[in-house]
């Protein structure tokens, strides 16, 4: 018993590669788990789920929804880009919508799952526009305009975010360990699994008399990349090469 973890495969029409690693991962590491955990950014972007229709996303969701038809629950969070996937999406995968955070018991262990983007509170002006986005008002003016304005729109913002990108340091993009430190302390010591900042990497928190382990998933640009729990623990799951 065991169960899978993935983060930031930014999934779209533009990088095929990505989508055959998560149609191996699907069809070959998935099915052997009990659960899998989608820890947000699924999708490069998400306009709405009046977006659920196109062949793409059709291709996707049945992946999904196949496996949990093979009997591996699966629970989606959001991420930052992919926000806006709502309750049809979740349908359309027969997957369960995970809020961030959420605290579970996992095999004994109690773990916080997070998309890991409230962690990087370095970078204010993203946190600024994070906290307009998760706004319940702002979504629904946004949902409420016509879906090709909202992929204007959004198209135009990931080119903004590319350019600023490449001006900000890379220690703002990363979490802030005091952030890091208090979401440990608010929700008693427990260990994290989360992913965003695209640096895979296991670290080990000493605070207030705890060692907190804080587990880092990767993206799936190039290489398909998973964590794996059960009862004795985390790893990283080893995925079959066969595409
Ligand atoms: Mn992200």
């Amino acid at each position: 018993m065991h169960s899978l973890f993935i983060s930031d495969l930014h999934l779209c029409t533009n990088s095929p590669h990505t989508t055959r690693l998560f149609h191996h991962f699907i069809r070959h590491s998935a099915p052997h788990a009990e659960a899998l955990y989608i820890l947000g950014d699924l999708f490069e972007y998400w306009a709405g789920d009046d977006d659920l229709a196109s062949p793409f996303h059709i291709e996707i969701t049945a992946a999904l929804h196949a496996l949990a038809g093979h009997g591996t629950r699966i629970y989606i969070m959001h991420g930052n880009r992919d926000l806006l996937m709502g309750k049809a999406l979740a349908g359309a995968c027969n997957a369960i919508l995970l809020a961030d955070p959420t605290l579970l018991d996992l095999y004994g262990t109690p773990t916080l799952l997070s998309h890991g983007d409230a962690l990087c509170t370095d970078d204010t002006a993203y946190q600024d526009f994070r906290l307009q986005v998760r706004n319940a008002t702002w979504q629904q003016q946004f949902l409420s305009l016509p879906l090709a304005q909202r992929k204007a729109q959004i198209e135009k913002l990931r080119e903004q975010s590319k350019t600023e990108k490449g001006q900000k340091a890379m220690s703002i993009m990363d979490v802030n360990l005091q952030a890091v430190h208090q979401l440990l302390h608010a929700h008693n010591y427990p260990r994290i699994i989360h992913g965003h900042t695209h640096r895979p990497a296991h670290h080990l928190h000493r605070l207030d008399g705890h060692t907190c382990d804080r587990w880092v998933l990767g993206d799936w640009d190039k290489h398909a990349n998973a964590l794996r729990c059960d009862a004795s623990g985390v790893s990283w799951e080893t995925i079959p090469i066969g595409i």
